[in-house]
């Protein structure tokens, strides 16, 4: 039998191991992808460590960001061949028939699995991964920055989106990681002022870097101060995964400002004022990924030239100091597994 290696959660909580396992056999309507790259999106540290409500069943392999190519079609895998080189994303899969998978919420779908999470993910040399849902990576884009797109791209595009900004508004990243690099770039494409917070001096220099018009460290000053002082936030796409952030976030809004909640600390629960929520006209919006679609948007704005990926290669092998690295925040951006 051929095996490969993985990165395998042995229970929530531990350590991983990188094990030699099976390589995996399509089924229907699956492909089999041998992996180029696989980057670290901070959703599988909640996911090892079952940070959320709804828990993954280990042992199970992580990772949502994978780039590769196709070596086997399943049965009736029809709509990609072997040779494609494609990304495998968090929305693994979803039923195609619901209210929501007509309307272009497929992300929303109920019976939807998840890559890395439900089903085991790309932090392999191999990935079986749904025909119908890999997405094609264009020629232009490398495997490289096709891997932070798949999961930080499609997300914060997705958000942006969702915020309903309009050229000439304020808008606030809180947290420069992985995320909000790219969230703060397209802001910038979506004809924005743009504002970026972190705790990290390294990430306000990315931020500013990135063309962010003003940053603040929200260690060193009152966020929630420096940002009225600027005339206040239309939108704010929350990354930071502390609840607190969320709350200073909400507070930096101006009046008819919208809140993107995006990132999902552990620690679950927010404190939100109503009267000023009423009073205010704000909103609280939840972002979860982006569609199939918008991954291909995310693609071709790159391929355009309109975003910039800041990463640094990591073996498989370090995925636990990677992990470690993440978590102190002294990551430029993103970490992404080369095979
Ligand atoms: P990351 O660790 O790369 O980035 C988090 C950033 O927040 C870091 O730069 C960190 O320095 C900064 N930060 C920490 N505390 C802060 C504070 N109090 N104020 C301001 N900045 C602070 O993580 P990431 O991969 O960008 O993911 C961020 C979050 O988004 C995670 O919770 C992840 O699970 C979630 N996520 C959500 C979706 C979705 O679809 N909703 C998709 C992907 C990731
Ligand atoms: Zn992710
Ligand atoms: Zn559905």
């Amino acid at each position: 039998m051929k095996t490969m290696k993985a990165a395998v959660v042995p229970e929530l909580g531990g350590k991983l191991e990188i094990r030699e396992v099976p390589v995996p056999e399509p089924g229907p309507g699956q492909v089999l992808v041998k992996m180029q790259t696989s980057g670290l999106c901070h959703t599988d540290i909640h996911a090892a460590n079952g940070d959320w409500p709804v828990k993954p069943n280990p042992p199970f392999i992580p990772g949502h960001e994978g780039i590769g190519i196709i070596e086997k079609a399943g049965p009736g895998a029809t709509l990609h061949q072997a040779g494609d080189r494609v990304a495998i994303a968090w929305l693994g899969s979803a039923c195609g028939h619901c209210s929501y998978c007509l309307t272009g919420w497929e992300t929303l779908c109920e019976s939807q699995q998840n890559s890395g999470y439900s089903v085991d993910g790309a932090w392999a040399e191999y990935a079986v991964a749904a025909d119908s849902h890999v997405v094609a990576v264009p020629g232009t884009v490398s495997s490289f920055d096709a891997a932070p797109l798949t999961c930080a791209g499609v997300t914060t595009f997705k958000a942006v989106k969702v915020s309903g900004v309009q050229p000439g508004e304020t808008v606030v990243v809180y947290g420069i990681g992985g995320l909000g690099h790219l969230a703060l770039q397209y802001a910038r494409t979506f004809g924005a002022r743009v504002i970026g917070v972190d705790v990290e001096e390294a990430k306000l220099e990315l931020a500013t870097g990135l063309g962010a018009d003003f940053v603040v460290n929200a260690r060193t000053v009152d966020p929630v101060a420096a940002i009225k002082d600027l005339g206040g936030a239309d939108v704010v796409i929350a990354l930071a995964t502390s609840p607190r952030a969320f709350e200073q976030a909400f507070s930096s809004l101006r009046r008819g400002g919208r809140l993107v909640c995006v990132a999902l600390p552990a620690d679950d629960k927010m404190t939100i004022p109503i009267f000023d929520t009423v009073l205010g006209g704000k909103s609280i919006i939840g972002s979860i990924v982006g569609t199939r679609q918008d991954l291909t948007d995310v693609f071709t704005l790159h391929a355009a030239g309109r975003t910039r990926v800041i990463a640094e290669p990591r073996h498989l092998d370090d995925v636990n100091v990677c992990i470690q690295e993440v978590l102190s925040g002294q990551v430029p951006a993103r970490l992404v597994f080369t095979f």
